[in-house]
Parts: C-alpha cells; sequence; structure tokens
C-alpha cells in the first residue's frame, strides 16, 4: 500500500457497514477520489466533523484494493459554515457539490480547473457579495466550459450567423432564425448579456441585472445544465424545467 497527500473539497458521504464513512472528495492534485473513513461514525472518531461536505481538508491515504482509506484529515476552510444559516446560499453551494460529482465522471483524473472553480465558487456563496443564484449560475456555466459544454451566446451555435434569435438547448445555445427548431426558447436579449457575464465573471454587469432576467437565466441555464447531465439533479428540482419540457415537446 502506498501512502499520499493531497487537499480537497468534500463532495458527498455515505454510510459504509456499522462504523465507516466512503468520502467522495475533489482534490487539487489527484482529482475525484473515493476514501473510506474508518470509525468516522462513532463518537470519538479522530477525524470529528472534519469529513463533512463543503469543507476543505488536507487528507492523508493509503492506496486500497477498490477504495482509498483516509488515514488523516485536517481542515483547512470549513466552507459550510457561512452556508448552513442562509437556506438560498445551503442550497445553491449543495447543488455545486452535486454538479461538480457528476460533471466529473472520472475518478483520481486530475481536474485542477474544476477543483479551482469549485473552490472559488463556495467561497463567493459563501462570502454573501453576489444574490445566491447568481454565484450558482456562474459556477455552473463555468464548470460546463471547463467540461467542453460552453453554450454558444453570440453566433449561432449552428451556422454561427450573428443575428441570434432563440436559445436552443439541443442546439448549444443561441440560435439564428433559420437554425431554430420549433419551441426554442426567445430570452430577452440582457438574459443572454447575462449569461454571457456570468460565464466571463463580469460581475459589475451581473450585479447591476434585473429580476426577471436573472430568472430567465437561471431556468435556461438549469435546463442546459440538466441537458449535459443527461438526468436531473436532485437539488435543481424547484428551478423550472419548462424550457427544456417545451423543447422537447415539439
Ligand atoms: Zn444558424
Amino acid at each position: 500500500m502506498s501512502l499520499y497527500r493531497d487537499e480537497g473539497i468534500v463532495l458527498r458521504t455515505h454510510k459504509l457497514g456499522e462504523a465507516d464513512r466512503i468520502v467522495t472528495v475533489l482534490t487539487r492534485r489527484t482529482g475525484k477520489i473515493r476514501g473510506v473513513a474508518k470509525g468516522v461514525r462513532r463518537t470519538m472518531s479522530r477525524f470529528g466533523g472534519r469529513l463533512e461536505p463543503f469543507t476543505h481538508v488536507d487528507l492523508q491515504l493509503h492506496t486500497g484494493r477498490t477504495l482509498d482509506v483516509i488515514t488523516q484529515a485536517e481542515t483547512i476552510r470549513p466552507y459550510g459554515e457561512a452556508l448552513v444559516a442562509d437556506y438560498p446560499r445551503y442550497t445553491a453551494g449543495t447543488a455545486m457539490l452535486e454538479t461538480a460529482e457528476r460533471l466529473i465522471m472520472a475518478e483520481k483524473e486530475p481536474a485542477l480547473r474544476q477543483f479551482l472553480l469549485l473552490v472559488g465558487g463556495l467561497r463567493t456563496l459563501g462570502s454573501g457579495e453576489h444574490e445566491a443564484r447568481l454565484v450558482l449560475d456562474a459556477y455552473f456555466l463555468r464548470s460546463l466550459a471547463v467540461a467542453g459544454y460552453a453554450p454558444a451566446l453570440e453566433a449561432c451555435a449552428r451556422c454561427k450567423a450573428t443575428s441570434v434569435r432563440a436559445f436552443a438547448i439541443v442546439a448549444g445555445g443561441v440560435v439564428c432564425g433559420s437554425c431554430r427548431p420549433p419551441g426554442a426558447a426567445v430570452p430577452a436579449g440582457e438574459t443572454l448579456a447575462l449569461m454571457a457575464a456570468l460565464l466571463k465573471g463580469d460581475w459589475t454587469a451581473a450585479d447591476a441585472s434585473e429580476g426577471r432576467h436573472r430568472n430567465e437565466c437561471s431556468g435556461l441555464v438549469a435546463a442546459y445544465l440538466q441537458w449535459h447531465l443527461e438526468h436531473g439533479i436532485r437539488s435543481l428540482r424547484h428551478v423550472e424545467r419548462e424550457y427544456v419540457e417545451r423543447e422537447l415537446a415539439t
């Protein structure tokens, strides 16, 4: 068995047997890993509350035959503390962790940009500087872009024409009048500008946006993300799905 160290964000945990837990972590160097924390559910566990979702931890692990074994865990930063008291921020954070876990499918394949995006997203979310759904949509758009699924926002996703009319999830973003599939959503120009600002990290423009454009943006981004993940994210059930449903129904 070989020993290694890495730091990462705990994405989720689940029970294993009587006292153990399997902990899924997005690490800086190793990518997504699943490790066993032994005895973690006993009250006197040496890991304490460190291996909880949202926590940025420094880990030492043994490489195991199937799952690695976590032998040490130290807290670097408990991002969850800033989120638990605020329901919109907590649900946004939960959706970020679920999205990271599902977008990064392979284990032990380095995913440094995804790690940095998640750390940055959780830090911004906890700071309270921007509305939670804007932070969440920025995270979704950027993590999709890193995964290779950035939506086209300026020129038609199919023919590159610059006079765009609609947003078609199946086509990969905005589309012109001739490429527009029936049923594609026709968002306001300001909504598309908000999506572009969130993708670029232009917070001055994003913070100045109006509520109705934020609503439309969240609906489109959630529908676009779900399409790419192929099946729904539990935390997003409350977000409107009408865009995808409308497209698929036609
Ligand atoms: Zn076109």
